[in-house]
């Protein structure tokens, strides 16, 4: 064992989703020491699912003695609707759990400090600690997936609003006169940029894909809008329409240095390109000339990598 291993500190970041969790002890410069990945099981019932995650979480605790470390603590990454301040979870319709007090479950079996944030919120925290362009104290994190959601590092400050839930970026007003949102607001950018959306957009417009009987997915679509399919691509320029003006939205509200975009529909490159189009031609360029718009380039472990960033910010800021 080196000097420079009994220096060490760690933290363990959990991202609990509805199919698979992932638990991994993470070092001081966002490198994953170890990891252990398991299926969720939310049908076994809350307290079997805690019982595997502190397992786990007590295996690398262990694991960061052995190599001379402290951890620092537990973040959490979930969805849902969360009480960070009681570190609950307060509904997670993926998990099916209601008032889950997940902090004091997991620091009383292991001793530890936990913290709890949404997928969105600690995707940014990962980015503003760990991300590239380190020097930014602005940013904002963007997820389009089934769902689309934010995240926001303002002055250094993740944005969490009087009651954590701040971020709610795909429920913003995309068309006034649109459908009902499941939400109970009316033509909800999400209604139009998710995943979900792309399909259902593609299924109700272009019928059965060609040669083929089965439905479209949003990952079908992009490819198709990828090969040349016009009535794919209007759908994708409709999607990155409602976006782009969204994200021109955020640069007009925060001034942030990056914009970073994750989600598996961000994964292609037309969508992107035909979002940072309508930015281009809608913000104010001085705003747009300060903003970086890039692809994140953290994986899928972005989500326990901002649960761990938590304890390596000083009192929201980064140490
Ligand atoms: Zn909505």
């Amino acid at each position: 064992m080196t000097a420079i291993d009994s220096q060490s500190e760690y933290a363990i970041g959990i991202d609990i989703g509805g199919t698979k969790t992932l638990v991994a002890l993470v070092d001081g410069s966002g490198g994953i020491v170890r990891s252990i990945r398991f299926p969720t099981l939310p049908e076994h019932g809350v307290g079997d699912v805690i019982e595997r995650i502190t397992g786990a979480a007590v295996e690398l605790k262990d694991e960061a003695a052995a190599r001379g470390g402290t951890v620092l603590g537990i973040g959490v990454a979930s969805a849902g609707v969360l009480d960070a301040r009681q570190q609950r979870i307060v509904y997670a319709a993926n998990l099916n759990w209601q008032n889950v007090p997940v902090g004091r479950l997991l620091s009383e079996r292991t001793g530890l400090a936990v913290k709890l944030g949404n997928d969105a919120n600690l995707a940014a925290v990962a980015e503003y600690v760990w991300g590239s362009r380190r020097s930014a104290r602005d940013l904002i994190y963007v997820t389009v997936s089934t769902g689309v959601g934010a995240g926001m590092i303002s002055g250094g400050q993740l944005v969490e609003g009087a009651s954590d839930s701040a971020g709610e970026f795909g429920h913003m007003t995309a068309d006034p006169f649109g459908p009902r949102c499941s939400c109970g607001n009316y033509g909800c950018l999400e209604n139009y940029s998710s995943g979900t959306a792309l399909a259902a957009t593609a299924n109700s417009r272009l019928g059965q894909r060609e040669g083929d009987d089965s439905r479209w997915t949003a990952r079908d679509l992009m490819e198709a809008a990828g090969a040349g399919h016009a009535g794919a691509m209007d759908i994708v320029r409709r999607a990155a329409f409602h976006l782009g003006n969204g994200l021109t939205s955020l640069i007009h509200l925060f001034n942030p240095q990056r914009i970073v975009l994750g989600g598996g529909v961000m994964a292609g490159e037309l969508l992107l390109r035909e979002t940072i189009r309508v930015v281009d031609a809608r913000t104010i360029p001085s705003m747009r000339a300060q903003v970086a718009i890039e692809r994140t380039t953290l994986g899928e472990e972005i989500g326990v990598l901002g649960a761990a960033g938590l304890f390596y910010m000083e009192g929201g800021m980064r140490a």
